[in-house]
């Protein structure tokens, strides 16, 4: 038999009563939704380590809005909830491109330059990601799964400019409205179960943490 190096498996929460949970290996950053990993007992899958506090996340500013979104969503509307998801997830991904860096040895001061320097999320995932990945957003998030997430999100941006700036949106209004509102919640589960394997692929497994 072939001894292949067998990827971590990463657990998703559950996300049907709102924001997934996830605990964080602090020693690693490894992220896992299995219960078993609040056990402090329970050994990292990644590292190994064992007896200290896990953390959660995502953090309770993104839950905060994670609730008010779903909120906005069973009230119907889909204009606020286009916005406000488009905005948690450039937070979820700017986020996962601060870890990127800080497992690559980047201090707090180094990154807060790069990401004030970078502030739009073309240049971030078009350019950083890149570079401390060693591939191409859409080619990470088709090797785990997430072929189309890429251009849906693309999509996604495009609609929420569209009302933002009052400017026409190829397809009906009202298509904006209704649809957008529950493909942007589609986005936004994705979105979360995405950034854990990246998070698991980038910056848990054997990259050192500052
Ligand atoms: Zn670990």
């Amino acid at each position: 038999m072939k001894s292949i190096k067998k990827p971590h498996k990463t657990v998703f929460a559950d996300t049907s009563a709102g924001a997934p949970t996830y605990w964080e290996c602090p020693a690693c950053g490894f992220l896992s939704g299995d219960p078993r990993f609040l056990d402090l007992e329970h050994a990292c899958p990644a590292c190994g380590a064992s007896g200290i506090e896990r953390r959660r996340f995502p953090s309770d500013r993104v839950r905060r809005l994670d609730d008010r979104i779903r909120a906005y969503q069973e009230q119907g509307d889909g204009e606020i909830v286009v916005i406000l998801v488009m905005a948690l997830l450039e937070t979820i991904l700017e986020d996962i491109v601060d870890r990127m860096m800080s497992a690559q040895g980047a201090d707090l001061k180094v990154r807060r330059v790069v990401m004030d320097s970078q502030r739009s999320i073309g240049v971030r995932i078009g350019k950083l990601f890149p570079a401390l990945a060693g591939e191409e957003f859409e080619e990470a998030a088709e090797e785990l799964g997430y072929r189309d997430f890429p251009k849906r999100w693309r999509t996604m941006r495009e609609a929420r400019n569209a009302f933002i700036h009052d400017s026409p949106f190829n397809g009906p209004r009202e298509r904006l409205d209704a649809e957008m509102g529950a493909d942007a919640m589609v986005l936004l589960d994705q979105a979360y179960k995405l950034f854990v394997l990246l998070n698991n692929k980038f910056v848990a497994d054997g990259h050192h943490r500052s």
